[in-house]
């Protein structure tokens, strides 16, 4: 990998074993020429696997005999775009402990907030082209002092070749705007947010790979006009706390969990919410999104704040990426944020916060973005010129370069105009940093998504290159397949909200028996009809009214006030009408309009405020401790006309709802426990793949692994590769793989 000090650390240590010869950096990896006896090479190797610099991923080392030649020393050569093939671009690395240090002790880096080593400090988000150099990063604006330069070619200095380093004489500087006034000192900065947080103020700050909006996690009012400036009535915001110590008084945390969130990536954390924040922070949500300082600016603001915990959440309006550059922040801040915090280098690669969870002590990515795109997923095949296209909603696409997929970061939704740009200028940024062209073009079989569209027209560009349409569950369960390294027939579970399917109506509560070269559809959830397009993810009263008028029948609806103080009757009323008439309906078999029905029912949610808000809210109330369960058949399909019955029931009997809710996800880990033995017998297939958003339940996830491994199953779920739709590039691209 590229820019994480290996060079100077294979320098250091060829010294420290009187090596000769020289290391360089090419665009396909790291080559190391030395003229040594065998034992010593050995030892030499052994301490590159062990000390090698956190950030860097040493995957393989290939070892080879070439005639004989002498050295005067050992060098670092000059790096060259000497190949098409490629080395990995390093993601941004959380600010080091000794960059800390040396803010508090350096004379030119008293709090200089751009401080950083080979160890740490922006990367993708700088990186204009390949090999990194700071020529081809947005640093390159900002020439060195002597200072820097100094420490920037001492090979024993830890910024030796560090490309963005930088220095209060020398680097970039912060800008607060505050009331028509520019603030340009750092110690001034600091103390108007300070100022500012505690009256309940709201700023917008410039992040590492886009601006964040930011006010005291503690101010309900606060954080309600934070939710009015980003129009975003419900969706829980991410907090930033000051340090691991604060984040134990905000959420339980188990070992693993502190460690993930100390992580160099530092992600965003889901974790189990003490409640301790302003309600409107999470409203109400088990889950807490938790993540920890990783700019300097960040260390320096909490020292000034009164308060330990901030909202942080992009800095966008709703649906639209995290704006990256400093006019487009002024236009959209100006008259909204109370105050704007910017500086003078530019945002190249747009990078929102990574989300994760852990689940039986393994990371999730919910969102792969900063700190871990671009690193690759080296797989079993040649993925050279591949192309995936990836989905339509929290997209992501993946290109193959030798055997790796590499992933976009985290795009967005595509249907917003602003994002689907966004999505095509990535392109054209991976195209170029990877040197990549391409062969074969993977895209989802839905037509009228905007990456199958691009996909189509990429594919007129290179007439030459083949496009593949993929079925998108099976897209999905490939997706974990791949991060497995599993290459056999096994038992696919994808779960998820929409996804076409080859019968043309809409899938997503999918059993499979497939390999990488095709599926059998096994089994699926009963078809219900819905009606009303896009709106039936809207609203989940929709999916409550098809599944009761499914099972039941109108007579329930008479029968029954079933739905009076929740929706009203006429609303309901022409609902089934449509559903009668067929007027615009589809069916389909969708975990996540199963879930958005209980949801419903239960009155949790009606009207969703964002995406899986039903599912999500359901999964929220569960109580602990519950192992009863609803009835449910299995023949061709699923029924869940048992499960409907019990919760009818449970509602009449006034049983509460988080006992209903929890019944009901035992249920679905029952069908899947009931449906692995069903394939499993009939085709002695024991391994389990799960994937779809579905997944993404801490609940459903953990205990149906749990209970599988139980009952002899091997269960694969996703880690490093969300089992979103953010997933399922990985997929397309692997099943490009293997036609
Ligand atoms: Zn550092
Ligand atoms: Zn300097
Ligand atoms: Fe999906």
């Amino acid at each position: 990998m590229q820019g994480v000090g290996f060079r100077p650390f294979i320098y250091v240590l060829a010294e420290k074993f009187n090596l000769k010869g020289w290391v360089e950096n090419r665009n396909d990896g790291v080559l190391i020429k030395i003229n040594s006896e065998k034992k010593t090479a050995e030892n030499f190797i052994k301490e590159i696997k062990k000390q090698a610099p956190l950030a860097s991923s040493v995957k393989e080392i290939k070892i080879e005999k070439t005639g004989y030649e002498t050295f005067p020393d050992f060098k670092i050569k000059k790096s060259e775009s000497n190949s098409d093939a490629v080395t990995e671009v390093s993601p941004d690395i959380a600010v080091c402990d000794a960059c800390l240090e040396d803010m508090k002790s350096q004379k030119h880096r008293i709090n200089y907030p751009f401080t950083n080593c080979t160890n740490c400090g922006p990367r993708f988000t700088i990186i204009k082209d390949l090999p990194y150099d700071r020529e081809k990063t947005t640093m390159s604006e900002f020439a060195m002092c002597d200072t820097c330069k100094s420490e920037y070619t001492d090979i024993y200095n830890r910024r030796f070749h560090a490309q963005p380093v930088a220095c209060n004489n020398c680097g970039p500087h912060y800008t607060l705007y505050y009331k028509c006034n520019f603030y340009k000192k750092i110690d001034d900065i600091l103390e108007v947010v300070a100022y500012l947080t505690e009256e309940g103020k709201i700023i917008a700050v410039k992040g590492l790979g886009g601006y964040h909006l930011m006010c005291d996690a503690h101010n309900e009012e606060a954080v309600l006009n934070l939710r009015k400036i980003k129009n975003r009535e419900s969706k829980a915001f991410a907090v930033m706390v000051k340090n691991i110590e604060t984040a134990g008084k905000y959420a339980e945390l188990s070992a693993e969990e502190k460690t993930e969130l100390s992580s160099w990536q530092r992600p965003i954390l889901l974790l189990k919410s003490k409640k301790q924040l302003a309600h409107p922070v999470t409203n109400g949500l088990s889950n807490a999104g938790i993540m920890l300082p990783y700019m300097p600016f960040h260390h320096l603001i909490f020292e000034k704040l009164k308060t330990d915990a901030v909202v942080l959440t992009s800095g966008n309006l709703t649906d639209e990426p995290i704006i990256t550059s400093n006019e487009e922040a002024f236009k959209t801040f100006e008259d909204k944020a109370d105050a704007i915090i910017t500086y003078n280098r530019k945002i190249h690669n747009r990078t929102d916060d990574s989300v994760a969870m852990l689940v039986n002590k393994k990371l999730r990515l919910l969102r792969r973005s900063r700190g871990f795109a671009p690193s690759p997923v080296i797989t079993d095949f040649n993925t050279e010129g591949i192309f995936a296209a990836g989905s339509e909603f929290v997209n992501c696409f993946c290109i193959g370069k030798g055997n790796q997929a590499i992933f976009s970061q985290h795009i967005g939704d595509l249907k917003n105009s602003e994002t689907f740009n966004f999505y095509k200028e990535s392109y054209e940024l991976y195209k170029r940093l990877f040197r990549f062209k391409p062969k074969i073009i993977v895209a989802d079989m839905h037509p009228d998504y905007l990456s199958s569209k691009f996909a189509e027209d990429l594919h007129r560009k290179f007439p030459e290159s083949r496009l593949v349409k993929v079925q998108h569950h099976y897209a999905h369960i490939v997706s974990c397949m791949a991060e497995h390294g599993l290459n056999e027939k096994i038992i696919g579970i994808a779960f998820d909200g929409v996804g076409l399917g080859d019968d043309g109506n809409i899938w997503g509560g999918e059993f499979f028996i497939n390999d990488l070269s095709g599926y059998e559809r096994f089994s699926h959830f009963e078809y219900i009809k819905v009606a009303g397009g896009d709106k039936v993810s809207k609203e989940p009263w929709r999916s409550a009214v098809s599944y009761l008028f499914h099972y039941f029948g109108e007579e329930f609806f008479e029968k029954s006030d079933f739905f009076r103080s929740k929706i009203e009757t006429n609303q309901v009323q022409n609902y089934i009408r449509l559903l009668k008439n067929n007027f615009n309906t589809y069916k389909i078999s969708s975990a996540g309009r199963l879930f958005d029905a209980v949801s419903s029912l239960l009155d949790i949610v009606q009207i969703s405020g964002y995406h899986a808000e039903a599912p999500m809210c359901l999964e929220s109330i569960i109580a602990e401790n519950i192992t009863d369960s609803y009835g449910f058949d299995v023949s061709d399909f699923i029924s869940f006309k048992k499960t409907f019955t019990g919760i009818i029931q449970d509602i009449k009997n006034d049983i509460n709802i988080s006992v209903i809710s929890a019944k009901f996800h035992n249920t679905i880990v029952n069908v899947i426990l009931k449906m692995s033995e069903v394939m499993k017998e009939k085709t002695g297939i024991g391994k389990v793949v799960l994937s779809g958003g579905t997944f993404q339940n801490k609940y459903l996830l953990t205990k149906t692994e749990n209970l599988l491994s139980e009952k002899g199953f091997k269960v694969f779920s996703q880690e490093k590769i969300p089992s979103n739709d953010g997933g399922i590039a990985l997929g397309q691209l692997i099943i490009g793989a293997n036609i």
